[in-house]
């Protein structure tokens, strides 16, 4: 079968690999119908990686299919029925899951990081880490079902009411989204603080009230102008340092900082005093967190419009090519269709 390997040192090879096989009686082979590529993804095939992936592994942690063979002690899914995938394999043994932080487990394994993953036509997952996905979700749609489960983590770490001001850094797959589930939670006074002008444009078109180039715009005095005072939430979804410092000065008293982004080779510079003197909150969020069922469910809402960003849709043999178009940030959200468009 065609699969997308990861070699190390930023190589990303489409090659053919053998078929999986279903080794443990609880596995079910997958015939992937669609990956969305992440920003972490790219994290994994920058040099020095920014993310750790393992050499040899195929990647794609963001995807879904349909049930090709079950082994013999399922129970849950049959033959034909789609399915989605959390790609965290969990130990259910270390401090963190003991803990219900199981996303956090110390031994996490992750499909398309460390175990193989969905850019393959196909490959075979333990049947505790599947979901049932409706037929009728639009094939792109369902595969965005990961990245949606980690935002609305995100969501349950935040009270964002109608009334809040929120600032998004970023306008990739993840701040877009954060965008419109905001939009969905009613917040009005939405701003996105993004460089590049191709993606300000998709953070207008998914509804932010208005947006900033940090680079070129005084953040604080644009936010002073349009609302009266900086915002009560800031949201990070890109994970460079410098953000950590500059959204602690835009933060209203009791503010929250929530950071998803996730760089590791970033590092800040933060006034610890304006954290104490406005009283702020600053949280970390890390991928999903039982929040997949809910994830499922909003998928189905027409409101969510997660298809106002969808730009590429490719098959699998030119997976380089959407990869490249979103490392020039000339692409916002691209697809892989393994096995042909669907
Ligand atoms: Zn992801
Ligand atoms: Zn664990």
């Amino acid at each position: 079968m065609l699969a997308a390997v990861f070699k190390g040192n930023g190589v990303l090879s489409v090659e053919e690999v053998p078929m999986p096989e279903i080794r443990d009686p609880k596995d079910v082979l997958i015939k992937v119908r669609a990956a969305s590529i992440c920003g972490s993804d790219l994290h994994i095939l920058k040099v020095p990686p920014a993310q750790y992936g393992a050499p040899g592994t195929i990647m794609g942690h963001e995807f879904y299919g349909e049930v090709a063979e079950i082994g013999p002690e399922v129970t849950e899914f049959e033959v034909g029925e789609y399915v989605v995938v959390d790609n965290i394999l969990k130990c259910h043994t270390c401090i963190d899951c003991k803990t219900g932080h199981d996303n956090l487990c110390l031994n996490a394994k992750i499909f398309g990081q460390t175990l193989p993953g969905g850019y393959a036509q196909y490959c075979v997952i333990p049947e505790a880490q599947l979901y049932h996905m409706p037929k009728d979700v639009p094939s792109w749609y369902a595969a965005q079902t990961e990245p949606l489960a980690c935002v609305m983590n995100g969501m349950s770490k935040i009270n964002a009411t109608p009334d809040k001001k929120v600032l998004v850094y970023g306008a990739g797959p993840i701040g877009l989204i954060y965008t419109r589930v905001l939009k969905l939670y009613g917040v009005k006074n939405l701003a996105v603080a993004e460089m590049s002008p191709y993606r300000r444009e998709y953070a207008e078109k998914c509804g932010a009230e208005f947006t900033v180039d940090p680079s070129k715009d005084n953040v604080k005095e644009v936010l002073q102008e349009k609302w009266g005072s900086g915002c009560d939430i800031a949201i990070d979804a890109v994970g460079v340092g410098s953000i950590f410092g500059e959204a602690v000065e835009l933060l209203n008293g009791g503010g929250t900082l929530l950071i998803v982004g996730q760089n590791a080779n970033a590092v800040s510079e933060v006034k610890p005093a304006t954290i104490v003197r406005n009283e702020l909150t600053v949280k970390g969020m890390y991928c999903s967190h039982n929040t997949f069922p809910t994830a499922i469910k909003l998928l189905q809402n027409p409101e969510l419009g997660l298809e106002k960003f969808l730009t590429n849709k490719v098959e699998l043999k030119d997976i380089l090519t959407g990869i490249e178009a979103l490392k020039k940030q000339e692409a916002c959200r691209v697809v892989v269709y393994p096995n042909g468009f669907c």
